[in-house]
């Protein structure tokens, strides 16, 4: 154990945070955590103060001071103009992994899978939590789905750069390329070329979908599983309630130079203020915080004394079953565990000792040298309701103004190709994709795209943002429409 103490920043949350964070810091404390703990200020009371963020400037002060946070769930406010604190912390912290340990306690807590241990490691910065949606016609918003090499790179070798370190054996990936060939395929295609740099592991991928099922239905099969944001937030809830309850699941958040570490349930305003809640998931979380700060010893004392306090059949509600010798609240658990700590579970496996900061696994990115990049075309999308939605009435009215050098290829609606072919019964919106490519094959200029928007918005067509189509290295960068 480390001498001096680690400085950390430590924030209770809404609903039942502050229940479980007392419960959770005194069981660190009484397991000899050397922690210097300085309390921030985040969430629905920051919010009421009109923090859009969700955090204030002395709390970001401190934190940047001492990036290492231990967070209680945050109730998200509704309505518009204020953003999810998570994802604030998440991005400004450069917390691109979210590490989310899911292992079942049979038969002290039940579940259908007893020999499950898993290990979801979500892309925690990019894909649709980017955050970035436009309300564009009267009946069409949209939200880009944002997936980046850098980005995908650095989390799926974190994934695999942890399996090796734990004496994991599999690495699985998991996307929807077969639909999303562009974004998912790219973070399909990055998996493929790192798993061949770690020949002793075995890597598979699975789409998302059968992949959660399998999930659901054979957990014990995996071992390591990583995938963009929003499919790891969805499965890694899926995870932790076939293994036993959503009270029990412990994340890191982990980057270069900071971490922050939570339970992976919300603020459960349902039982607020009871005194019921499972401390469980934040106080995992909390010996998740204790091994990345090489305080080992208090982190096994306190993994141990907690599985004892499991077989010992001492059990929040959520636990309830036929192990269960007393339902007790959040405080008296903690008490249970605290009476523990130096003991050792009898029938559950003894913790492991851990292997040190979680940071031990941040890939440093070589740059990648810049394909040839070359503009081919443009997509043009319109907002048009007129001839009745007509696609052949908007494909010739687009064509008359394609021009010279560029042609309309074709339309889509949702898309599915509309026009030149298309089905009568394609219901179609008042958001159309229309892709002009040069007349000679080959590559455009912006000039002649700009000369195309200009020759559209003088005859009155409302167009409402442009998509270039690039090939990189030759290779097309866009995805064709459905049915083309
Ligand atoms: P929730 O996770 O708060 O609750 C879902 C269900 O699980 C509820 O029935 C709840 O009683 C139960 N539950 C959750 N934690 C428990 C615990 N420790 N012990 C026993 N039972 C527990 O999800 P929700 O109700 O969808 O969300 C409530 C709020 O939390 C929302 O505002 C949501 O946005 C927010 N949220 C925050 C985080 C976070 O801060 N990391 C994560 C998820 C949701």
């Amino acid at each position: 154990m480390s001498e001096s103490q680690d400085k950390i920043c430590v924030a209770r949350g809404d609903g039942i945070g502050p229940e479980i964070m007392e419960a959770t810091l005194r069981v660190l404390e009484s397991a000899g955590a050397k922690l210097d703990v300085r309390e921030i200020q985040v969430g629905a009371e920051v919010y009421r103060r009109g923090v859009t963020s969700g955090i204030d400037e002395d709390s970001w002060g401190v934190l940047m001071e001492r990036p290492v946070l231990l967070k209680g769930p945050i109730t998200t406010p509704q309505g518009g103009g204020v953003k999810s604190l998570n994802v604030t912390l998440r991005k400004a912290l450069g917390l691109f992994a979210n590490v989310r340990p899911c292992q079942s306690w049979a038969p002290f807590v039940r579940t259908a899978h007893p020999e499950m241990d898993l290990v979801i490691v979500r892309e925690n910065e990019e894909d649709l939590y980017a955050g970035i949606e436009h309300r564009q016609t009267a009946e069409v918003t949209q939200c880009l789905k944002l997936i980046t090499q850098p980005g995908s790179e650095r989390v799926i070798r974190y994934a695999f750069a942890w399996a090796r370190l734990h004496g994991r054996k599999r690495v699985t990936c998991m996307t929807k390329d077969n639909i999303m060939k562009v974004t998912d395929g790219l973070f399909r295609k990055t998996f493929n070329e790192v798993a061949r740099e770690y020949p002793e592991l075995e890597s598979e991928h699975l789409i998302i979908d059968i992949g959660s099922a399998r999930v659901a239905t054979q957990p014990e099969r995996f071992e390591v599983i990583v995938t963009p944001n929003l499919y790891g937030d969805i499965l890694s809830d899926i995870a932790a309630e076939v293994a036993g309850s959503v009270g029990l699941g412990a994340s890191a958040n982990v980057g270069a130079s900071g971490a922050m570490f939570e339970a992976i349930h919300g603020s459960a305003p349902d039982l607020a203020g009871q005194g019921v809640a499972n401390p469980s998931g934040l106080l995992l979380a909390g010996v998740m915080m204790l091994r990345h700060l090489g305080q080992r010893e208090a982190a096994l004392a306190v993994d141990n004394a907690w599985r004892r306090t499991l077989e010992d059949g001492l059990h929040t509600a959520d636990l309830r079953g036929a192990e269960t010798r007393r339902v007790v609240g959040s405080a008296a658990f903690a008490d249970a565990v605290i009476e523990r700590l130096g003991e050792a579970p009898r029938r559950l496996k003894a913790a492991s000792p851990g292997v040190g900061a979680l940071a031990a696994c941040v890939p440093t990115l070589e740059r990648r040298p810049r394909p040839e990049k070359a503009l081919v075309g443009v997509d043009v999308f319109v907002d048009w309701d007129e001839a009745d939605r007509a696609p052949s009435a908007l494909g010739e009215r687009l064509t008359a103004l394609a021009g010279s050098s560029l042609r309309l290829e074709m339309i889509t609606n949702r898309g599915v190709q509309v026009w030149p072919r298309g089905l009568p019964q394609t219901v179609c919106t008042d958001h159309w994709r229309c892709r002009f490519r040069p007349v000679e094959g080959g590559a455009t200029t912006h000039r002649e795209v700009v000369a195309l928007l200009e020759r559209l918005s003088a005859a009155g067509v409302d167009f409402i943002k442009t998509e270039h189509l690039y090939t990189f290295d030759g290779a097309p960068g866009f995805s064709l429409g459905q049915g083309q």
